[in-house]
């Protein structure tokens, strides 16, 4: 399998660079999910990975190896896509032999390469279906299964859920991530959606403008962001600005919710302008007791949304607001009294602050 390797890549289409100073290693059997905004670069990235454009600058490398002068059909790199075009007239057969029968392949190998492609991707029943008689789901294990037969070193996937309904997308997640384990093909996935890269990859690039903003495990992306852009974009309610203070032996910052103890501040100085995060299911809700202890806070249940199997509440605590999620167990009600505790470990304290548009 393949080690990928961009190493100082820039883009530039006439005046307008779409990647900057990209570096980015993908080891070999690893899925790696491109995240980020529209427009911020991802296609570009797998387009250049698979030859389909050159670099302005830097170079992608595949073990080791240049790839500059190196011609699509030359870097064996299997692409699937949002819109997977099937041959409409050909059964699902014919469609996944295609790539093997446009290159000579014998009849007998051909055979026995679409029998195992189509157990991998569980569609022997369907061999001789026509593409009108598949689900989008099915539809998209056939695109799959027809790269996957020219044994690609490298993997590229451009959104290939985008078009499928919510539940089939979850379907569909699993069977890749399963299908990528097996196989352990060297894999980048693009995707604007936060929950498929966390669910699917082994490693998480966050892409903003033509820059990798953070390149970490799903983990760390979702409980240590490295900005306060990572953060929104992950979609991370309880950001407030915040001040450090040491008082004695507690490491300690100042918020919209008075002062709260934290794990760490990392190497901020005493009265720097930082940004805090906690997550909303580290925001542990009870009846209010009256109590005063560190990092209690008393408040009340300003809004509710009911989900099903989890309850989200928005609590007012001095006029700021503070989200709160959890299984919906019990049901508070709007006004209820509560107060909450922020667990210390639990609040992230990021480089930088004096952010607008924060709630706290
Ligand atoms: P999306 O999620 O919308 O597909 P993306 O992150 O994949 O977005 P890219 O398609 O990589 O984004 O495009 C990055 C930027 O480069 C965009 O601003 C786009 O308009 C620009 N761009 C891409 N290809 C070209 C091109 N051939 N000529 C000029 N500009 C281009």
């Amino acid at each position: 399998m393949t080690n990928l390797l961009l190493r100082k890549v820039g883009k530039s289409f006439g005046a307008f660079e779409a990647l900057k100073g990209l570096d980015l290693e993908v080891v070999s059997g690893e899925l790696v999910a491109l995240l980020g905004p529209s427009g911020c670069g991802k296609t570009t990235t797998l387009r250049l990975i698979s030859g389909l454009e050159m670099p302005t600058e830097g170079q992608v490398l595949f073990d080791s190896r240049d790839m500059s002068g190196v011609e699509v059909q030359q870097r064996n790199v299997g692409m699937v896509f949002q819109r997977y075009v099937l041959f409409p007239h050909m059964s699902v057969e014919r469609n996944v032999s295609f790539g093997l029968r446009v290159r000579g392949t014998p009849r007998d190998e051909i055979e026995q390469r679409v029998s195992e492609i189509l157990k991998v991707v569980q569609l022997e029943e369907f061999r001789f279906r026509f593409p009108s008689q598949l689900s989008g789901g099915q539809m998209q294990r056939v695109a799959i299964a027809r790269t996957l037969i020219t044994n690609p070193s490298v993997l590229m996937m451009d959104e290939p859920l985008a078009n499928l309904d919510t539940k089939l997308r979850g379907e569909m997640r699993t069977f890749i991530r399963s299908l990528q384990r097996r196989l352990k093909i060297t894999t980048v996935f693009v995707t604007h959606d936060q929950v498929e890269a966390m669910e699917l990859a082994d490693r998480v690039a966050v892409m903003f403008s033509g820059r990798i903003a953070q390149y970490a495990a799903p983990q760390t992306i979702y409980h240590r962001p490295a900005s306060v852009e990572v953060a929104r974009f992950i979609g991370a309610p309880n950001l407030m600005e915040a001040k450090v203070v040491r008082n004695g032996g507690a490491t300690a910052i100042s918020t919209g919710f008075g002062t709260l103890e934290v794990g760490d501040v990392h190497d901020h100085a005493d009265g720097a302008s930082v940004t805090a995060m906690i997550r909303p299911e580290a925001v542990i809700v009870g009846p209010d007791e009256g109590a005063e202890a560190a990092n209690v806070r008393r408040g009340r249940i300003a809004k509710v949304d009911f989900f099903g199997q989890a309850i989200t509440y928005e609590i007012e605590i001095d006029g700021a607001i503070l989200r709160a999620d959890e299984m919906s167990n019990r049901q508070l009600k709007v006004d209820d009294p509560v107060q909450v505790r922020l667990e210390r470990e639990r609040i992230w304290v990021f480089p930088g602050g004096g952010h607008h548009g924060m709630q706290a």
